[in-house]
């Protein structure tokens, strides 16, 4: 789960991390009020979407005036801002944040992730920051260093010197770059986070360092336990399909292709994609039935694949364990006949009661086109789409 860059200053501002003071913005007038209370003499209008690369869409602004706040918010109000993050069609702005200029003399990048390889807490940081670290990764990866924390010791502060060598920093800021680095840690375990990401991280004329930016992405695993943290989720910013999916307990991600999948189980879910794939076609969905898929919850299903227009089939993968295939059989005729099908659907089922479900199937009168094996069902269904 993400979660705004207002809302991600606070969180760091609670564990101790320097960022500038601000306040968030709704309306025009909410921003005017808020960067007359601020006091200025500069202020930084900046657009609130969960997406980076907002300052190069135009999303961020300095203005020097009320009116210029006024002006730079009431342009960024109601954008459509297109960041190489948001696609091509952009992230509609319904938040701002109006905060204080810093004063910038040197960006840097910092973040916290969990790394699978080493199934360790990584700190990554480079002397680049402000620009888009997967650029500096690919063309300069010199200049990025990054640590792995031990989960007994947490960030040592020899890790927290090899970070600060690693990025230049100038003597007089390094304490307080392991001081940060060390309250970024603690943030990070606390909050169950699977990234912090602070880019930049500005360093003033003082030598002072200040987070000018806040990303952050929570592990959904771990929400149960923080309802502080699910209260800050804003629907406006998620997929319309996957909110939708998620009030049924079904694991939905939109993707580019045609074919719609609704397979039972993650696994399953990603080979059956890979086959799609291998045999020419290109999946529209990921999509997760789950382990206790009942026909309400495949109607809803295929409602949700349904939505997208350009879906033109769908490829229905089961394995019948838990789950028994005349179940999906009964799901699947229910929901056929309650969203009026009018595109190909493959089924191929495996596993227990599988003969009692193609049964059902056959017998249901609809045009459904069965399959036996996954190459069987991956190439009907290309071929029923192309
Ligand atoms: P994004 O990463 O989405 O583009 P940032 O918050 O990083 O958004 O802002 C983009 C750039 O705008 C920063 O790299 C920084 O140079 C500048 N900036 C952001 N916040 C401030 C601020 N409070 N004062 C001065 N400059 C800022
Ligand atoms: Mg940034």
């Amino acid at each position: 789960m993400k979660i705004h860059e207002y809302q991600g200053k606070e969180i760091l501002s609670r564990f101790g991390v320097p960022v500038p003071r601000g306040i968030p913005a709704f309306s025009v007038d909410e921003a005017v009020a808020a960067a007359e209370k601020l006091g200025g003499p500069v202020w930084v209008v900046k657009a609130q979407i969960h997406a980076g690369g907002r300052g190069k869409g135009g999303g961020v602004k300095v203005a020097k005036s009320l009116d210029d706040v006024k002006a730079r918010a009431s342009d960024i109000l109601g954008m459509q801002l297109v960041t190489h993050q948001t696609g091509a069609e952009g992230q509609k702005v319904r938040r701002l944040y109006i905060e204080d200029g810093a004063d910038i003399q040197k960006e840097y990048y910092l973040s916290v992730v969990t790394d699978r390889g080493t199934q360790k807490v990584a700190f990554i940081a480079s002397s680049e920051g402000g620009m888009d670290i997967e650029e500096v990764a690919h063309s300069t990866p010199e200049k990025i260093v990054t640590v792995f924390v031990d989960p007994l010791a947490g960030l040592t502060q020899a890790q927290g010197e090899e970070l600060a060598k690693g990025v230049a920093m100038p003597a007089d800021s390094v304490a307080q770059f392991i001081d940060i680095c060390q309250k970024l840690y603690q943030c990070y375990m606390d909050t169950d986070a699977s990234l912090v990401e602070i880019n930049p991280l500005n360093r003033d004329s003082k030598g002072q360092l200040i987070a000018l930016d806040a990303k952050f992405n929570f592990d959904s695993n771990a929400l149960f336990r923080h309802p502080e943290i699910v209260a800050l989720r804003d629907l406006d910013e998620e997929d319309p399909a996957e909110v939708e999916a998620s009030k049924f307990d079904l694991a939905y991600i939109q993707l580019d292709g045609n074919i719609g999948c609704l397979v039972n189980g993650a696994g399953l879910a990603m080979s059956t994609m890979d086959t799609i794939k291998l045999f020419g076609g290109e999946p529209a969905n990921f999509l997760d039935v789950g382990g206790g898929a009942t026909a309400e919850k495949v109607t809803e299903a295929f409602k949700i694949m349904l939505k997208n227009p350009d879906v033109k089939g769908i490829l229905v993968n089961i394995f019948g364990g838990i789950m028994k295939c005349d179940t999906i059989a009964d799901g699947v005729i229910t929901a056929c006949k309650a969203v009026n099908l009018n595109v190909p659907l493959v089924v191929r089922m495996k596993g227990t009661n599988e003969d009692l479900g193609k049964k059902m199937l056959a017998d249901s009168g609809l045009p459904i086109i069965s399959a036996d094996s996954m190459a069987e069902a991956a190439t009907k269904i290309v071929a029923a789409v192309a």
